[in-house]
């Protein structure tokens, strides 16, 4: 009774997720198993969309709307479930760039999303009417609809754009810095001032605080609007690895340690109300608490769909006893 009572008040919470992809997308779709639809949104990461074979991709975009709708590849992470091969294999075969795999349903998106692009539909748009197509109840924004391009400045090669450094160079470049091209002109998408005015509360997800997270926060450009309420981020680093992508790599090149502490040293206490860290770095909690950032350290690796729900009620408990 007294469990069912606890939910219940948890779906009254409002929330505003921020995302990139794969961490993004999990929890994402373990807030959405327990929050009311209206009151979830997610503010996506577009920094890493780019052109390929004369199509605009969001990979971001894509992999959580993939994971909200049940359509994504688990094993991947990326990409559709089910998917075939036919065209990539076709394209192939004529000596087309086969660096960055498209399947065949994956490219049905890219193909519909770049007509409507070029017909001048903006993505918050076209991205509200594939989730309605989808399935998909919660409200997915792009951060902004404008060009934003994360550049990867490397020891070795330059900058590189972001899909050149991750796919193309397996992030196997030294980074030394981060650029967003386009940032003074974008401005946020539709919908997303107001969904921020109107949280409860902001989850930063666990996705790579330099190349996801940054990138949408760089473009809100009203950090007022957390002031008022409870910000609390899930590190993406545990025992100092990251799960899956380079998040643990970058920090060690651009010279600080790879660790849970690290990430919420990264997002600071003038941002973060509280900090969720995965059991193995409980260890850290009292130093994150010596940052002025309420600690709290749970499991925080989300395999199975339950994992996900699982951190995403821990964390909305959490958002619970810091908003009191
Ligand atoms: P990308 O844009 O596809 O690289 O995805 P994100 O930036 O959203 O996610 C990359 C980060 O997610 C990596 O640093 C991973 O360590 C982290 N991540 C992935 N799965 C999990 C998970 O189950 N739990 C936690 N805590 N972090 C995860």
């Amino acid at each position: 009774m007294e469990a069912m009572k606890q939910i219940q008040q948890l779906n009254q919470l409002n929330i505003v997720a921020l995302a990139g992809g794969v961490g993004g997308a999990k929890l994402a779709d373990g807030l959405a198993q327990i929050l009311p639809p209206e009151a979830l949104t997610i503010i996506v990461n577009t920094g890493d969309d780019f052109s390929h074979w004369g199509l605009n991709i969001s990979p971001d975009l894509d992999t959580v709307c993939y994971t909200l709708g049940g359509l994504a590849n688990p094993l991947t992470g990326w990409g559709r479930l089910d998917e075939s091969w036919t065209v990539f294999e076709q394209m192939e075969g004529l000596g087309a760039e086969n660096w960055f795999r498209l399947g065949d349903k994956d490219l049905a998106t890219h193909l519909e999303r770049t007509r409507r692009l070029r017909a001048a539909e903006p993505l918050s748009s076209i991205t509200r009417d594939f989730c309605q197509r989808w399935g998909i109840r919660p409200t997915v924004l792009p951060m902004t609809d404008d060009p934003l391009a994360t550049v990867v400045d490397t020891v070795e090669f330059g900058e590189l754009t972001f899909q050149e450094y991750f796919v193309h160079q397996h992030c196997e470049p030294t980074v030394r810095g981060f650029r967003f091209a386009g940032l003074e002109a974008a401005t946020p998408a539709p919908g997303v001032l107001a969904a921020l005015e109107k949280a409860d509360a902001v989850v930063i997800c666990p996705s790579n605080p330099w190349v996801s997270i940054d990138p949408i926060l760089k473009t809100l450009k009203h950090q007022e609007l957390f002031a008022s309420k409870p910000v609390i981020a899930v590190s993406p680093l545990i025992g100092g690895e990251a799960l899956k992508g380079p998040a643990a790599k970058m920090f060690k090149e651009l010279g600080f340690e790879a660790s849970a502490l690290a990430v919420a040293r990264h997002y600071g206490s003038l941002l973060l109300t509280g900090f969720v860290l995965d059991t193995v770095d409980s260890a850290l909690a009292e130093q994150v608490a010596g940052l002025g950032i309420v600690p709290f350290s749970t499991n925080t690796i989300m395999k199975l769909s339950d994992n996900r729900r699982q951190l995403a009620e821990d964390m909305l408990h959490f958002v619970q006893r810091l908003s009191v």
